[in-house]
């Protein structure tokens, strides 16, 4: 005998994480959502924010999900996630080390951030700058030739495109056994850049495979953010791509801060339910079966943003006695979950009693930060101006939330 629905509601939605939280905010703009009974977020912990959250190490907060806004956007085309951070308190990522390429001008500001000057042998000289202070003498200086900057952050990005190809070559139970650093070592693109940078420098090719598992240290088959069905491949391309132009910011009061400005308002009004895992939804009944380990709920709308993990694992379980979905989801919608894919991406945090570490230059330009755009090849311009600087890889003493 079906169990008796325990609420009825005009539309539910599944998962409080920042997707379904956005989408119950914006409902509830709507004054026909704010009447009694019609809107209800339903989430199965006992927290809202999902892939979103900190934790408190010794009393500084830690974002252990997002904490990092890929681009604040400009005038034309903002990050939306700008226009609802609390109060816009967000900083910059402090310094940026930049290499340039030669300006024609002594002295040339190569722009916000960096400082570049030529030295009479060619050199460039590259700073790291304090983004607020013009005061270059405080920073420390990296030398790098001006003709092997260029190529030299080119090789690492057609590294990361060699990989790539490789990855998507590889078959599933190989890249299952292949490291990292493996793939990177006998990667066929490896040895074209050591003919495309001066041999003097190869130094720092050597150095690349070691970089390069420092970004993705998971096995070659979990490079998958992009791959075809069944086929594992590169998620290193992201690290490419820029969502949104302008300054990569963290927040001061850390990322769960966008959470709880986004859920405010239907936090207070009491739309969203925690701790009621959703186990069935009975989709072609009308009006829809919600039953969860609390009873069961009816709604005439349905939004599921359970992650893609969950409804890909839904798939392989589809012969279970009591699956998620009931029936099966059409095939438009099985398909799009098979075709898409993910990585996987864990934070480890590490607390010492005391910095044991030694102060090497390597650590220095860590600490000061190596963030910016990281995909346009520096150009001069006719005034002799750099544009569309190039960084090498980002990596920052910053941590929010952390004094
Ligand atoms: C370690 C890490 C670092 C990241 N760093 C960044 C970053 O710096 N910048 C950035 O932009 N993005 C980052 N991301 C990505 C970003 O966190 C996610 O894209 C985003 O939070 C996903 O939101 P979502 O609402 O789609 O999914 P989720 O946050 O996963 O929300 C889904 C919700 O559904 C709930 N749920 C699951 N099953 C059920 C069920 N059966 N019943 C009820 N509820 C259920 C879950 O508990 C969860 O709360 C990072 C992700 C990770 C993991």
């Amino acid at each position: 005998m079906a169990s008796k629905p325990r609420h009825e509601y005009d539309t539910i939605i599944i998962g409080a994480g920042i997707s379904g939280l956005a989408c119950a905010s914006r409902l509830y703009e709507h004054n026909y959502y704010k009447q009694k009974g019609k809107l209800l977020v339903l989430e199965a912990r006992d927290r809202i924010g999902g892939r979103i959250a900190a934790v408190d190490v010794l009393g500084n907060r830690l974002d252990t999900g997002a904490n990092w806004i890929h681009g604040v956007g400009t005038d034309e085309k903002p990050n939306p996630l700008v226009s609802i951070l609390p109060h816009k308190r967000y900083r910059e990522l402090s310094g940026t080390v930049v290499f340039g390429r030669k300006t024609g001008r002594a002295g040339g500001d190569g722009g916000a951030g960096c400082d570049t000057r030529e030295t009479p042998d060619g050199w460039v000289k590259v700073r790291h700058v304090e983004p607020e202070s013009t005061n270059s003498d405080q920073a420390g200086d990296l030398i790098v030739p001006s003709e092997v900057a260029g190529p030299l952050s080119g090789a690492l990005w057609q590294m990361l495109g060699s990989l790539h190809e490789t990855a998507i070559r590889t078959s599933p139970k190989k890249a299952k056994a292949t490291t990292m650093l493996d793939a990177v070592v006998h990667d066929p693109g490896r040895k074209e850049m050591y003919a495309t940078i001066p041999k003097a420098h190869h130094g720092s090719l050597d150095g690349m495979p070691q970089t390069i598992e420092g970004i993705e240290a998971a096995p070659l088959v979990a490079q998958s953010a992009e791959h075809l069905e069944d086929q594992p491949s590169m998620s290193l391309a992201e690290y490419a791509l820029d969502d949104f132009e302008g300054d990569q910011v963290f927040l001061q009061d850390g990322y769960t801060a966008v959470v709880h400005e986004v859920a405010r308002q239907i936090a207070t009004d009491g739309i969203i339910q925690t701790g009621i895992k959703v186990e069935q939804i009975r989709w072609d009944e009308d009006p829809i079966r919600v039953v969860t380990d609390s009873g069961i709920f009816t709604a005439k709308q349905l939004v599921c943003s359970l992650p893609l993990g969950v409804l890909k694992h839904e798939q392989k379980t589809t012969n279970v006695s009591n699956p998620l979905f009931l029936p099966r989801l059409p095939e438009a919608k099985t398909k799009a979950m098979s075709s898409l894919g993910y990585g996987t991406l864990d934070k480890i945090f590490m607390v010492y009693d005391n910095p044991w570490w030694n102060h090497g230059p390597y650590l220095d330009i860590l600490k000061k930060g190596l963030v910016g755009s990281t995909t346009v090849a520096a150009q001069t311009n006719s005034d002799g101006d750099i544009e569309g600087l190039d960084t090498l890889t980002g990596f920052t003493d910053e941590l929010s939330g952390i004094a």
